[in-house]
């Protein structure tokens, strides 16, 4: 929780230094200039620690999950209009002297930042942050647009230049460019935000490269791709982790795509296997996928099965619904592998018989392990032996796990709206958010 905290505390750390540094040789002569000066600082500070969000830190992410991460992004974001525009309107140095082309370096480089910036957060806002795009289906269809996305994505990547512009116009306001503290402050924040931003653009260039070993539907919408390491060069992942796959010689696009690790039966040992969903622009040209195409993943992310849940022994309850499976069946296969004695409940609810992928195999683990069982529901049709509805509390006392509210740690997966019932759920039976781990298949 406190990990929240994280990058709003490196914005303010920067600004307080920032400011500190600039009051030792300059003192705000009233308190618009005051006002001014903290609005301007704070939006670059934002700005900064914005970027290094964007760098995506496996450390910070684990600790605080990347849905939250971009989240935490959204939010920070909305201060930044705020205050440039009170900014800008302190500092205005009028329309006049724009149209006569009579604008000092410190004008014309804050200007083309904030033009910069206004571009970075109309596509951010409108086009690629779920944290606004989600209230309106209009602007969630427009963002599922794969060529919106590209375009708006490389928008977005303006804000570098934005932050050079700004940082050139901090540095030629004449009371700033003489303090040598600030400077070299101002500098160094600069400085170590772009370069890790492009050290880790570098690092992208150097991804552990995969080839498809096997592609195959396994029900009519989902693929299953099996991948191989080439070169021998594999990636460390833990059960429950995501990644952002790229296939960099197939027909379909470069974008890169997140998705979990899953695991299968059919995949050989040391290989990796996804499951995905056709869903959209991207995910329904999988078909032209081939044996042999080339994949690099960046990654791994999330914290869906994490270290203290894997050495523990304590019951867990493996909750999914629809695709939402792929983790779950990855964190299943590690604690099948390790003999785990554990009890465990595999939840999944599911549409219709024909998207329930291995469920032999699961049932027949279900059959082999006393400690395991399997409850399957389906929502959108009425299938024979099994329950028709969605999981509810119902459900969970009608199957006897009522006590695994108590007891264990709860690992959900699937759709916005089937995870907002789950936390309902888990919240009206006082399971605690340290019991609950969420993987949301959505940024
Ligand atoms: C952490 C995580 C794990 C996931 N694991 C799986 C999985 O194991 N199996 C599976 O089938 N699906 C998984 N998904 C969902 C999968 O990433 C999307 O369904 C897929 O990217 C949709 O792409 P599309 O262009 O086909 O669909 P679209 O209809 O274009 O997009 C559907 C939605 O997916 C999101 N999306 C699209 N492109 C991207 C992108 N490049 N990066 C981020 N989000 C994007 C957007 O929110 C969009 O609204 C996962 C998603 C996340 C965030």
């Amino acid at each position: 929780m406190r990990f929240k905290w994280f990058y709003p505390g490196v914005s303010i750390l920067i600004f307080a230094t920032l400011y500190i540094a600039m009051t030792m040789t300059f003192s705000p002569s009233s308190f618009r200039i005051l006002v001014a000066i903290v609005t301007g600082l704070l939006s670059y500070s934002i700005m900064l620690t914005l970027i290094l969000i964007s760098i995506r830190p496996k450390s910070i992410e684990k600790k605080v999950g990347l849905t939250e991460l971009y989240e935490i992004h959204g939010w920070m974001a909305m201060v930044i209009p705020i205050a440039i525009l009170l900014h800008v309107i302190i500092f205005w140095s009028g329309l006049e002297s724009i149209l006569a082309f009579d604008l000092s370096p410190t004008s014309i480089t804050g200007y083309i930042g904030v033009l910069l910036l206004v571009i970075v957060m109309v596509t951010g806002i409108f086009s690629l942050s779920q944290t606004f795009i989600k209230q309106s289906k209009r602007l969630m269809k427009r963002k599922s647009k794969q060529k919106n996305r590209y375009l708006n994505l490389w928008l977005h990547r303006l804000s570098i230049f934005s932050v050079i512009a700004i940082y050139l116009h901090i540095s030629n306001v004449g009371f700033v460019s003489d303090n040598q503290l600030f400077m070299t402050l101002l500098t160094v924040y600069t400085g170590l935000t772009l370069g890790a931003y492009i050290v880790k653009k570098i690092h992208n260039l150097m991804l552990p490269k995969y080839q498809v070993a096997r592609i195959e539907k396994i029900t009519p919408g989902v693929h299953e791709i099996e991948l191989e390491p080439v070169k021998g060069k594999t990636m460390d992942i833990e059960p429950g982790q995501f990644a952002f796959f790229r296939f960099v010689d197939s027909d379909v696009t470069r974008e890169p795509h997140p998705f979990s690790f899953s695991a299968s039966s059919r995949t050989k040992e040391g290989n990796l296997t996804v499951m995905i969903q056709e869903d959209g622009d991207f995910t329904k040209t999988l078909g032209q996928v081939k044996v042999g195409d080339k994949v690099t993943i960046e990654g791994p992310y999330g914290n869906f099965y994490p270290e203290s849940v894997q050495q523990s022994n304590k019951p867990m309850v493996l909750f999914s619904g629809g695709i939402g499976v792929t983790p779950s069946l990855g964190v299943l296969e590690a604690e099948v592998k390790k003999n785990s004695n554990r009890r465990i409940a595999f939840i999944w609810g599911v549409g219709f018989e024909k998207d329930l992928n291995d469920k032999e195999i699961i049932e027949r683990l279900a059959h082999e392990n006393e400690n395991f069982t399997f409850h399957v529901i389906f929502s959108g049709e009425e299938v024979a032996g099994y329950p028709h509805g969605f999981v509810d509390d119902a459900f969970i006392k009608s199957q006897g796990l009522e006590e695994m509210y108590e007891k264990a740690t709860w690992h959900i997966c699937g759709p916005a709206p089937m995870l907002d019932a789950a936390r309902g759920l888990l919240e009206a039976n006082d399971v605690s958010e340290e019991q609950t781990f969420i993987e949301e298949f959505a940024f």
